[in-house]
């Protein structure tokens, strides 16, 4: 967890930071594919499809029309506009292209939003297992990081009264992730209701709702989000963005709504952050939000079929049991039978059956006893190398 804590003069909150271990075992996968090994890849966070034609053709024909220059802070007005058609049209909510921040990617939103909460003598209730970066900045800003604890037997949906629990005088912001990293759960909307209905007593608690998955829903799943909420509306930030529904990771391109009361702060983060997201990738991102949707669903059905097979093969293994995910592109095996901690397993699996996986504590501390597994990948790559993991286990 600690870094530079031998350079002198680093302050204490940056020996505080952590990271994010995907970045880890991606390094250590590229390592052994180096000497020669075939790694095959379920630790990744990301769509294995390419970013759909009309939105790269929409890039380049920015690119080539003149769009270099700055834009608005908040992003290009047709785009906000454009987000807030999204909005409209899948959460049955309006809101004010005055309220929503285009940001490189989603993380600047946790990071914004977590900085404007966070200073000593806060806390700021976080999924465990969660996205380690709510974790990492939360330690960061010196707040106190208080972990929700998210179940298997819940489906790894939140218990709105275990959360509720948490609340204290102190709490400033609580961050929600459905559908969820690392775990693919999805929380019903009968525990939404109920959260929302205790966090009426508590009107100075923010919420930072990480929709991130929204579009990645399977069977009967549906998508809450907090926004639909009137109730709270006036204290939920919203992070989306394009980079899992577009496959659209490495172009950083992420969106979020504030409450009116908040906007000038995150404008303000903003400007002294980035200026503005790329101009070019902005108008890829207008073309996303309102071109064909088929793409999406196109991946999605592809997911869905990998979801269920990857479920059934893991289930086969010995010491493993995993439930079926509801959304976004993971499996949280429960490896707790093997008798192996998930760090070992992890690292036993990638350099003896050349699979990358991710424990499940680099996710935080309920992650012990699980693997983070990836289907954004081939299902012949699945097949192996679920079939590899058995060979060793
Ligand atoms: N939120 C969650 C839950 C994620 O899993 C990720 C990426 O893995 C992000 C946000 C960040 O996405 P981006 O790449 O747009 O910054």
């Amino acid at each position: 967890m600690n870094t530079n804590t031998s350079v002198p003069g680093v302050t204490g909150a940056m020996k505080r930071l952590g990271t994010e271990s995907a970045f880890t075992v991606m390094a250590k996968a590229q390592a052994l594919a180096a000497t020669g090994r075939e790694i095959i890849n379920l630790g990744i966070g990301e769509p294995d499809f390419k970013t759909p034609d009309h939105i790269v053709e929409a890039a380049i024909k920015a690119l080539k029309g003149g769009h270099h220059g700055y834009t608005h802070p908040l992003g290009i007005l047709a785009l906000r506009e454009a987000v807030v058609a999204d909005i409209q049209k899948y959460r049955g909510v309006t809101v004010d292209p005055g309220r929503v921040l285009i940001t490189p990617g989603g993380k600047p939103i946790m990071n914004f939003a977590i900085t404007m909460f966070g200073e000593p003598g806060a806390e700021i209730v976080y999924p465990d297992p969660g996205f380690p970066i709510y974790g990492n900045l939360i330690a960061f800003s010196g707040a106190k990081p208080v972990p929700m604890v998210l179940r298997e037997e819940n489906g790894f949906a939140f218990s709105a009264k275990e959360v509720l629990s948490l609340i204290t005088a102190r709490t400033r912001l609580i961050i929600l992730n459905s559908p969820a990293n690392p775990t693919g759960g999805v929380t019903p909307k009968i525990e939404m209701d109920r959260l929302v209905e205790g966090l009426v007593s508590h009107p100075n608690v923010y919420i930072l709702s990480d929709e991130i998955y929204s579009r990645m829903l399977y069977g009967k799943h549906e998508h809450v989000s907090a926004l639909a909420y009137e109730a709270i509306r006036d204290r939920v930030i919203l992070l989306d963005g394009w980079s899992k529904t577009y496959a659209m990771t490495g172009w950083r391109l992420g969106y979020s709504v504030w409450p009116e009361s908040l906007i000038t702060y995150a404008e303000r983060l903003a400007i002294n952050s980035h200026s503005c997201v790329n101009a070019a990738a902005q108008h890829a991102a207008i073309a996303a939000l309102k071109g064909p949707q088929e793409c999406v669903d196109t991946m999605v059905a592809a997911f869905d079929k990998r979801r269920i097979l990857c479920t059934e093969l893991l289930n086969g293994l010995p010491g493993v049991s995993c439930i079926e995910p509801g959304g976004a592109f993971y499996t949280f095996p429960n490896i707790s039978a093997t008798g192996i901690s998930a760090l070992e397993l992890q690292d036993k699996i990638l350099e003896e059956a050349g699979v990358a996986t991710i424990a499940g504590t680099s996710f935080g501390a309920a992650g012990e006893g699980y693997l983070r597994i990836s289907y954004a990948n081939s299902i012949e790559n699945i097949t192996r190398a679920i079939d590899q993991m058995k060979a060793i286990l």
